[in-house]
């Protein structure tokens, strides 16, 4: 009988292992790229076009391979840097299982071409989809370039889960703006459709290569962490607290210089951060940990991107205290102090003005507005009191410098006028005053406490850079009123511009629509100027505050402590208008013993 058992031929073994190593575009270009810095290469360029799904290619200085070794590179399993299991516990290098290359040349059309510095030719080798493997010799530089075409172009069920051509180039965007963190004195280059978007100086200094990627307004919050205890190093730079994210892709993290992701080390980066800001956000950070190799094991993870310590409570422990002795120590760079000042300065501004008392009836409320107001208005007083007190003595200056936001205000004061009871479906809070019940949809009032925040910052609305723009797709039409308008949303905050005939680069938005709202945010935009072509811009403006209001609220659904209900019903009474959000619809609806005896029949 025919066995059914059967070894799988090498084509057939390759496509499987680089449906685990080739996952995306930015997986060939990190495999490619660490390939080069294994050789040795102190110069890396990377092309890439369509997003690296039509055209990957990077060129190196490195060793380069002789004619034999390159014919090997390409067979599965074939590796120059590990020679038995026992290597595995010792390994420096970062490739060693031998699978990239025979994976990528199996899944796209791909080129190789190589020289070793003391041979003559160079050798030339071409593989599509995994056969029909061809070598010549040729003439080349020292060194290896190696080009993949057409991605997954024999693996249609492959090709149809790739994103969209931006994504897919954010992606390689990122992965080598971690790898070039990783080695300040290799110089990368990244090409995307012929315009340069990364070029790191590669003169081994880490704060250059910083600058480089990320702009000189984060290296100017930068702090050093330096650290070691236990066996365990730790040095790099994180940002001061001010400088927080919506997403950890700020955060680079190498052990022993391998960019990996580890959620362990992601919490003590929270912890350490939280023990300074009560507020939720991440950190920039690039961080090197070195441990002793045999305390790790890198070989967990196809891509190896994941590796597991042997002691991760130790690791936890260094990571932790390492920053939190980095946080306390002074900022480096001198304008730091200008930029905290400033920002000071105009967060207590906004802060003033966010407590203005009402002055106008609008809603008919006006007998309620002022009962409720009264006491709201002494607590009012006392925080401000104490907001500038920490100001002043400069001991909490980046908790103050951060906006005054809900989850951050310390309330100590027991005599609020209306105070919460609970939350009903995490979606309404139920409050009580002496006299009266009120019933408060958590997202509208948010919504009107971040709009009354944004009108009363007029021009100087807080803004969040991104560290890798957001690329949206958009029509022609919509386009040409993004540049129509591009001045105007420039002073909301919202850095738009065309990167492209139907791309819109999003470089920046105000600071507290959350990261994952940003899209939604940008199509509103969008969705309304389409509808009215002619809109003023004073309608403009008030419209994009009322999408940013809304996108930087806190949502119904999200549960909340009292310590927040407490701050969100605070700040309501505070503004103009606690009873409608922006919209127009009720935030707060009252119920008053009157009516509640009236209900009972007690009348
Ligand atoms: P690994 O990196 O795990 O060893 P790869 O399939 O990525 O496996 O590469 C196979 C071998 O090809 C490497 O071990 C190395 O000897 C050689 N190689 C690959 N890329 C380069 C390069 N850019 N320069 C020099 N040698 C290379
Ligand atoms: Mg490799």
């Amino acid at each position: 009988m025919e066995a059914l058992v059967r070894l799988l031929d090498q084509n057939t073994a390759n496509k499987i292992a680089a449906g685990e190593v080739v996952e995306k575009p930015a997986s060939v270009t990190k495999e490619l790229v660490e390939n080069s810095l294994d050789a040795g290469a102190s110069n890396i360029e990377v092309t890439i076009y369509e997003g690296g799904t039509e055209y990957i290619r990077v060129v190196d200085n490195g060793s380069g391979m002789s004619q034999v070794d390159a014919k090997l590179s390409v067979l599965r399993h074939a590796t120059s840097k590990l020679r038995s299991a026992e290597d595995l516990l010792s390994i420096h290098s970062l490739g060693f299982r031998g699978e990239a290359l025979p994976s990528i040349a199996s899944v796209s059309r791909f080129e190789l071409v190589t020289r070793l510095h003391d041979e003559e030719f160079a050798s030339a080798i071409t593989i599509s989809g995994g056969e029909n493997m061809d070598f010549i010799a040729t003439g080349g530089n020292v060194g290896t370039v190696i080009t993949v075409k057409d991605l997954f172009y024999n693996v249609p069920a492959r090709r149809k889960f790739l994103r969209t051509v931006n994504t897919e180039g954010r992606y390689i965007n990122e992965i080598i703006s971690k790898i070039a963190l990783s080695r300040p004195d290799v110089h990368f280059r990244l090409l995307n459709n012929d315009k340069e978007v990364i070029n790191t100086p590669g003169n081994g200094d880490l704060v250059d290569t910083i600058t480089s990627l990320y702009g000189k307004n984060l290296a100017s919050a930068l702090i050093e962490v330096q650290y070691e205890d236990n066996g365990i190093g730790i040095k790099g730079y994180i940002s001061k607290p001010t400088m927080l994210k919506g997403t950890r892709q700020w955060q680079t993290i190498f052990v022993n210089g391998r960019t990996i992701n580890n959620r362990m080390i992601g919490k003590a980066l929270d912890h350490a951060y939280r023990s300074q800001i009560p507020k939720s956000g991440f950190p920039f950070a690039v961080l090197n940990i070195t441990v002793d190799t045999a305390n790790v094991d890198i070989n967990v993870h196809p891509q190896k991107s994941e590796i597991k310590f042997g002691d991760e409570g130790a690791v936890y422990r260094v990571v932790y205290h390492a920053l939190a002795e980095a946080l306390t120590k002074p900022l480096m760079g001198s304008s730091s102090t200008d930029d905290l000042q400033e920002s000071t300065v105009s967060s207590q501004e906004s802060f003033v003005a966010a407590k203005r008392p009402f002055s106008r009836n609008n809603n008919g409320y006006e007998s309620v507005q002022q009962q409720i107001w009264k006491t709201p208005e002494l607590i009012g007083e006392n925080s401000l009191r104490d907001f500038s007190a920490a100001q002043r003595t400069g001991e909490n200056r980046d908790v103050a410098a951060r906006e005054n936001n809900i989850e951050f205000q310390d309330i100590d004061s027991g005599i609020d006028t209306i105070w919460p009871l609970g939350q009903i479906d995490r979606v309404f809070i139920v409050a009580q005053s002496e006299t009266a019940l009120y019933l408060i949809d958590q997202h509208a009032a948010h919504e009107r406490v971040m709009y009354d925040k944004l009108v009363a910052a007029k021009q100087n609305i807080p803004v969040q850079q991104f560290l890798l723009p957001l690329y949206l797709d958009a029509t022609p039409q919509e386009g040409s009123f993004i540049e129509e308008y591009k001045n105007e949303f420039l002073k909301l905050g919202v850095d738009i511009e065309l990167g492209g005939e139907t791309v819109l680069r999003v470089s920046s938005l105000p600071a507290d629509i959350k990261n994952d709202e940003a899209e939604e945010f940008i199509r509103e935009i969008l969705q309304l100027l389409s509808e009215n072509k002619n809109i003023k811009p004073s309608d403009l403006r008030e419209e994009v505050l009322h999408f940013a209001a809304c996108h930087s609220a806190i949502r119904a659904g999200e549960s909340l402590s009292v310590k927040q209900m407490r701050a969100l019903i605070l700040e309501l009474l505070n503004t103009e208008h606690p009873f409608t959000c922006p919209h127009g619809r009720p935030c707060m609806v009252e119920i008053t013993s009157e009516e509640l005896y009236k209900m009972f029949k007690r009348t």
